[in-house]
């Protein structure tokens, strides 16, 4: 029978909120099977008022809790199996932290992000820019087959002869057509890495940021590159660097120059599990985390865009940056081959500030101007522009056709609605 938590019940408090946000939604649905999901999609489609899907709770934009509405929650679908040699089964409330950890002894892993406590249901239904991206692709990219349940309660099997047109959407833009129950993913043979955490201290942001900018591109493929660049009168930057692969001397002459770069103030590495490398926690959600963010993709950190973002840290409102690296065989795959479509650019760029200020908003703008499109995965804001930038106009309007034939009543409009010409808040 499903399980249905109100107010009144002993889980409700630790189910109500998310990362980003506190919640109070009037019922909270935990389904154990993909048929208890279709079960209660039908539920909360009978009682109307608000919606939100929930696999790990750490959405940016945290609508995966509300007040007053339905929830359904994909927790207890958290499975992690392996089908044969390299194809793994994931539920989509199955953390990434887990999956790298029971991956590990099977000599296996899967890139995701640089948390562990984000769930797979989010980041594998919109992109997943990891910290073995430039080696293997998107998260998505290693997506072999999935299943979903559409507005209609019907359960599919997706993947590239079934359905083919629903497994393209599921890879980009999965929340506007259905409830993914499951994910078979081509897990890779990297189960142990080269992993450095580099300190910087700045004289010169906008030089170091074009230093670097060059330096991970001109990287080899196994280079992977997070920057979190802080805010404030004494610039500060720390990186993660991951080297795909556990040869000791390939990945010392690799990381080698993250080390000579300017400012370099401390430096670690080591040859680590896969597992080490998100940062896991398993905290319960207690809305500790707001963060407002404005995010873009961009092909490369040449003068004006490192120029841009120093003065965008040294504004005030700002209060870290973050710089992935993408690229690589990330840019491997042709843009038309999966709804995520942005094939060229070599960097995500995020900023990050405590209150969503009209101040914020304009500091951001001048870096928006060279944004060439936007990962939605990292984006807080509401402004329906948005949408576009995740969507290049070919996507959106195979987007736009397949919505219509699959969820006509727009059930599934929370999450970047690709039907809407106006992006409107959640709540
Ligand atoms: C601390 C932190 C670090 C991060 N680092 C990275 C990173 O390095 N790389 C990266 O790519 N991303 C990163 N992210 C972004 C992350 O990938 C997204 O926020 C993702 O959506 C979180 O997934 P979740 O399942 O935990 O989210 P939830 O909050 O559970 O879900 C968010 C939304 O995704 C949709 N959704 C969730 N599950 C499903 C499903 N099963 N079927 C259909 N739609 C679904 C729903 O619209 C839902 O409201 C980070 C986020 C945080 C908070």
């Amino acid at each position: 029978m499903l399980d249905i938590v109100r107010a009144a019940d002993p889980d409700y408090a630790s189910l109500q909120h998310v990362y980003g946000a506190t919640g109070a939604p009037a019922a909270i649905l935990r389904p154990r099977t993909a048929e208890e999901v279709a079960e209660a999609l039908a539920l909360a489609r009978e009682t109307g008022g608000e919606l939100a899907i929930r696999s790990g709770g750490h959405g940016i934009s945290s609508i995966s809790t509300n007040v007053g509405g339905t929830v359904i929650d994909l927790g207890r679908l958290n499975g992690i199996e392996r089908l044969d040699d390299t194809v793994v089964r994931l539920g989509p409330g199955a953390h990434w932290g887990h999956v790298a950890a029971e991956l590990y002894p099977w000599g296996l892993a899967i890139s995701s992000g640089d948390s562990g406590d984000v769930g797979v249901g989010g980041l594998g239904t919109t992109g997943g820019i990891g910290l073995m991206g430039r080696a293997h692709g998107l998260t998505i990219d290693r997506l072999r087959s999935a299943e979903l349940v559409t507005a209609d309660g019907v359960l599919h099997r997706v993947s590239a002869s079934e359905e083919p047109e629903l497994f393209w959407a599921v890879r980009g833009a999965g929340a506007n057509i259905g409830i993914v129950t499951s994910f078979e993913f081509e897990a890779a043979a990297t189960p142990v890495v080269a992993q450095a955490t580099i300190a910087y201290q700045l004289n010169d942001v906008a030089g170091f940021l074009e230093s670097w900018g060059e330096l991970v591109e001109q990287s080899p493929r196994e280079i992977s590159a997070f920057l979190y660049m802080g805010a404030g009168s004494v610039p500060f930057a720390q990186a993660t660097v991951v080297f795909a692969s556990d040869d000791a001397d390939a990945a010392l002459a690799a990381l080698t120059p993250f080390t000579e770069l300017p400012g370099m103030a401390g430096q670690r590495a080591q040859i680590v599990p896969y597992a080490a490398v998100p940062l896991t926690t398993d905290a319960p959600h207690s809305g500790q985390q707001r963060a407002f963010t404005h995010t873009g993709l961009v092909d490369h950190l040449d003068r004006a865009v490192a120029r841009r973002l120093a003065t965008l840290l040294a504004e005030g409102s700002t209060q870290m940056v973050q710089i992935r690296s993408a690229g690589g065989a990330i840019n491997d795959v042709p843009s038309e081959a999966t709804a995520y479509a942005h094939r060229h650019q070599n960097f995500s760029v995020t900023a990050i500030a405590g209150a969503d200020s009209p101040r914020f908003a304009a500091a951001w703008e001048p870096v928006h101007a060279l944004m060439t499109g936007m990962y939605l995965s990292f984006e807080s804001g509401r402004d329906p522009g948005r949408i576009m930038e995740a969507f290049p106009p070919a996507t959106l309007s195979s987007l736009r056709a397949i919505k219509a034939e699959w969820d006509p009543d727009g059930v599934f409009n929370q999450n970047f609605d690709v039907t809407r010409s106006r992006l409107e808040p959640a709540r």
